[in-house]
């Protein structure tokens, strides 16, 4: 088989849930954002571990998304919908019983025309102007969704990420200044949010990327190991070239290995001629350019032919990754091929 393979410690996942939680502030619950598939993981299983750990509201994108969540969690848990109640969900919300967070006057008046009595929350923007209401709408809207019985009032931070950016501070100002005595429980805080302490806490955290011990939070047990597996193994001569556009030559006999993976997998291309792959604790230098389904390492000084390499494991994060292609663990994650067998580990498999 040349598939290559994605092994995903459920209990690792649970274990840094776990980590986040104790983190929080007395009386704060700790929500898991499963959006994206849960970063490429599977939103399903992902889901039902950390349910198993004890989380109880779970946060997707879009409502298409939480179809596979509502699938492996059952009736029960809370089900919340960033991008809020689009024109067409109506059904999707009220047969998989979710929870939109009403984003803007528009959906306002969808939700209560369409589903009156169903269950919302509210988007409000604190300064990152992407998402949410704004002051002045919030205004004008207040005390009819208030009266409606909200599940949760939530914004997000633009820069939690940076500890001592002066955005943290005013959008914690200005989300006490559009809620403060409501009376609903608050959301602020996503992984970097929990980081920066409990004024940020409020009622409901929001972890995605700490679930996956990623930056901002990388004190968590890594969960992931991606091998890929050797298809070909070549002797080249000193002065030959390896792969597309030549940009790679020889310069004594060496022995390269062909793998079953590239940029259709979410390898991003920007790693040719600059990451390795690992046999064990050897990193293997990528050679020449990661095309679209192959990668070519260099294995010239291991004594065995192996027979997989790894790309993400004990010794190269994703977030390693991420510094060799220049963009961030959250997009090395999210891009994880599906061509990959996922495997899953852990007693929540
Ligand atoms: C993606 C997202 C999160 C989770 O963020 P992480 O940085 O991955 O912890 C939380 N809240 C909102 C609104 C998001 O879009």
């Amino acid at each position: 088989m040349a598939t290559a393979t994605l092994t995903i410690d459920l209990d690792a996942i649970a274990a840094n849930w776990r980590a986040l939680d104790r983190m929080s502030a007395p009386g704060t619950q700790t929500g898991a954002v499963v959006k994206a598939d849960a970063y490429g993981t599977g939103a399903g299983r992902i889901s039902r571990a950390l349910a198993q750990a004890g989380a109880r509201r779970f946060f997707v994108a879009v409502a298409e998304e939480a179809a596979a969540v509502r699938g492996a969690l059952g009736p029960g848990p809370q089900i919340n919908v960033f991008s809020g109640h689009m024109a067409g969900d109506a059904d999707m919300i009220r047969e998989l019983d979710l929870t939109p967070m009403l984003n803007s006057i528009d959906q306002v008046t969808r939700h209560l025309e369409v589903l009156p009595g169903h269950s919302f929350g509210i988007q409000l923007d604190t300064g990152m102007n992407r998402l949410g209401m704004e002051m002045p709408e919030w205004q004008a809207v207040a005390s009819l969704l208030l009266d409606a019985g909200p599940e949760i009032i939530m914004s997000h931070l633009a820069c939690a990420d940076e500890p001592d950016h002066p955005m943290n501070e005013a959008q914690l100002a200005e989300f006490h200044a559009m809620t403060d005595g409501c009376g609903v429980p608050r959301s602020l805080s996503a992984t970097g949010g929990i980081l920066l302490g409990e004024r940020f806490h409020f009622d409901l955290t929001r972890p995605g990327i700490g679930l996956y011990a990623a930056r901002p939070y990388d004190a968590g047990t890594p969960p992931l190991v991606l091998s890929l597996p050797v298809i070909q193994v070549r002797e080249v001569a000193a002065d030959e070239v390896v792969g597309y556009s030549a940009t790679w030559r020889a310069e004594g006999p060496c022995f390269v290995a062909t793998v079953a993976a590239g940029y259709a997998d979410g390898i991003h291309r920007a790693l040719s001629n600059n990451c390795a792959l690992w046999a064990g604790n050897t990193p293997c230098p990528i050679i020449g350019r990661v095309s679209m389904d192959l990668i070519t390492v260099d294995i010239s000084h291991l004594d065995h032919m192996p027979d997989r390499l790894d790309l993400i494991g004990p010794h190269q994060s994703a977030d390693d990754l991420a510094d060799a292609a220049g963009t961030i663990g959250y997009e090395i994650l999210t891009s994880l091929g599906n061509r990959y067998q996922r495997l899953y580990a852990g007693t929540g498999s």
